[in-house]
């Protein structure tokens, strides 16, 4: 498929889970990129293995924290630099933190989960929107989760954060779709990334793979999702083919939200 043939996409937490994943499938389809990620280890070696599998790809890098305005401003004006347009922008990196009750929730890690999930998603749509206004194109996907349309147990900050993402998914739609910018958010459930696998660790540290298969079997599909189900996903609404989608939270859950 070749549905995202030499447009530019920025991928933020591209490093790895969700990120690199739909970095692969934007590749596959034919898509120059932008990966932003401040892992900078991990950015390295996901840029290696993209060359590798890729070489037709212009592809280029930039270590950031996405709750950093200036970091933010920066790889925005690199990109245009390097490539002259901003097609695609995938607003991804995302921290889960920590699990506890809302009233036990430790502060500070409450305002990291916003500073990235909320700000740092913010902050995208605050440089990137600009330059495909003038372009009069554009096509956006933030992540939120299952948790921007559901309850989550003992993950207050993280639910407010994405609920935020998916808020500020619909004001875009409302405010740009005259520019012919499309932004849709994606709702993934469980899917199996370093990030999930962490939060199965803190929910049985002794036992993750039980809580795992315990998670699993209240799915309706009976498993977890892959990173490239996801993938195919944000490539779709990165491309032409969702021109008339606008302000969507689209769930990617096995069925799961729909459990009453
Ligand atoms: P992950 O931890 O596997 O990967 C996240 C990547 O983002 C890492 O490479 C990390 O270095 C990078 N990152 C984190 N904070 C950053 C920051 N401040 N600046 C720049 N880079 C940063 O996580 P994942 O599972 O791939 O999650 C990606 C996104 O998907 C997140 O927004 C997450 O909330 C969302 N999500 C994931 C799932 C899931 O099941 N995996 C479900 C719902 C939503």
């Amino acid at each position: 498929m070749s549905n995202l043939k030499d447009k530019t996409i920025i991928i933020t937490g591209a490093a790895m889970g969700l990120g690199l994943a739909a970095a692969i499938e934007c590749a596959s389809r034919g898509a120059n990129l932008a990966l932003i990620d401040f892992n900078a280890e991990s950015l390295e070696k996901a840029k290696a293995s993209i060359k590798e599998q890729f070489p037709q790809i212009k592809l280029i890098t930039t270590v950031a924290d996405v709750s950093d305005e200036s970091a933010v401003k920066a790889y925005v004006a690199q990109t245009l630099e390097t490539f002259g347009r901003i097609d695609g922008f995938y607003n991804n990196a995302g921290i889960e933190g920590r699990q506890a009750p809302m009233t036990e929730y430790d502060i500070e890690m409450f305002k990291k989960v916003i500073d990235i999930n909320l700000m740092g998603v913010y902050y995208g749509l605050r440089y990137v929107i600009p330059v495909m206004q003038k372009q009069n194109y554009g096509r956006i996907v933030n992540v939120a989760s299952v948790g921007g349309i559901r309850g989550v147990m003992n993950q207050t900050a993280y639910v407010a954060s994405k609920h935020a993402v998916s808020g500020m998914t619909k004001n875009a739609a409302l405010e740009y779709a005259r520019y012919g910018i499309n932004t849709n958010a994606i709702a993934p459930g469980a899917i199996l990334t370093p990030m999930v696998a962490e939060a199965f660790v803190q929910i049985n540290p002794t036992d993750p793979k039980s809580a795992e298969a315990e998670y699993a079997s209240s799915n309706p599909s009976k498993r977890l999702g892959l990173p490239e189900e996801v993938g195919k996903v944000a490539a779709f609404l990165l491309s032409d083919d969702c021109s008339y989608i606008n302000g969507q939270t689209i769930a990617i859950d096995g069925g799961q939200s729909n459990s009453y």
